[in-house]
């Protein structure tokens, strides 16, 4: 049976100068995933081992390094789902915690539901051992400062207009910071992809975005699964990784798949996002619509391959 495993590091536009780190960071989290799976470990365990790996780099934006929401604080989404009985674990608006997605994985295997949301998924991750972390960094809190000021410029004084601040953002792309990804195919042919993110920075307070959210952000089905980046309202409308994995039912290859959701995307939002995804066969996609999505993969006994851009 193929193994393969692929992570991202986030749709966007990466700083300039950066490269490298992003190509380390994906690079050393697949190699501590494909140690589990040619091992014998699951998709799970590999894919949550990569995904931890890159909560814990800073440059990302999950776990460690996440960015920071509109009041100045960081609420983390994340999601893991299995291809078998469509298990799924997810926890939103999630704080103070060091790896959102071990919580996620918790929430699946400990618990009756899908997803725990906020004070209830604190309350859950304590009592699972999650000690009171601060993911806030120097670098992402000066961002945020910067961020703010710039913010009051554009929006006027009274802070009307704060509430949609996509163009904003858009035109101040050097602050965009990368949602982390794993998708891992194990010898047993099990699929299994992760999502972990702070979300989209200076978000309202209280907003989820795609990340947990089953066949949006995350998903995994006995014939593909995927993880998205990106602008999450988009990916939330086009239910985009649920029509990864249907299209290969109906026959699509993986890439072909992954090729029509994006320009699905693009002609409807133009949206700035991008996927990664394994098939049942083995097959590794990265592709999106963004100037950059650093990305890393291997499959069987190939060397790993990291890439700043499909
Ligand atoms: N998809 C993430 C969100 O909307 C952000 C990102 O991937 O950059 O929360």
């Amino acid at each position: 049976m193929t193994i393969a495993l692929i992570v991202h590091g986030g749709a966007g536009s990466w700083r300039p100068g950066s490269d490298s780190d992003a190509i380390n960071g994906t690079t050393a989290a697949v190699a501590a995933g494909r140690k589990i799976l040619e091992t014998g470990g699951s998709a799970l365990d590999a894919a949550i081992a990569a995904s931890v790996m890159l909560e814990d780099n800073p440059i990302f934006n999950a776990g460690t390094g996440a960015v920071l929401n509109f009041d100045g604080f960081v609420e983390m989404d994340a999601c893991v789902m299995l291809s078998t009985q469509s298990q799924i674990g997810a926890v939103s608006g999630l704080q103070r915690v060091k790896n959102p997605i071990l919580v996620a994985r918790q929430v699946m295997e400990q618990t009756d539901h899908v997803m725990l949301t906020g004070d209830g998924a604190l309350r859950f991750a304590r009592v699972m051992g999650h000690v009171d972390y601060d993911p806030i960094t120097a670098e992402r809190r000066a961002d945020w400062q910067d961020k703010k000021a710039k913010l009051q410029v554009a929006v006027g004084a009274n802070g009307s207009g704060a509430m949609k601040i996509r163009h904003f953002l858009k035109s101040h792309p050097e602050y965009a910071g990368g949602t982390i990804g794993a998708v891992a195919l194990d010898a047993n042919g099990v699929l299994c992809a992760c999502t972990s993110t702070g979300g989209v920075t200076m978000k309202l307070v209280g907003r989820v975005g795609d990340t947990p959210l089953p066949g949006c952000g995350t998903y995994a089905s006995k014939f593909a699964a995927s993880s998205a980046t990106g602008t999450g309202e988009y990916v939330i409308r086009a239910l985009a990784t649920r029509q990864i994995s249907d299209n290969v039912e109906r026959g699509m290859s993986l890439e072909t798949s992954i090729g029509a959701v994006l320009d699905g995307l693009g002609r409807d939002y133009d949206a700035d996002v991008g996927f990664i995804g394994i098939d049942a066969n083995g097959n590794t996609v990265g592709a999106h619509r963004t100037p950059h999505m650093p990305h890393a993969y291997f499959t069987d006994g190939s060397e790993i391959i990291a890439k700043m851009r499909a």
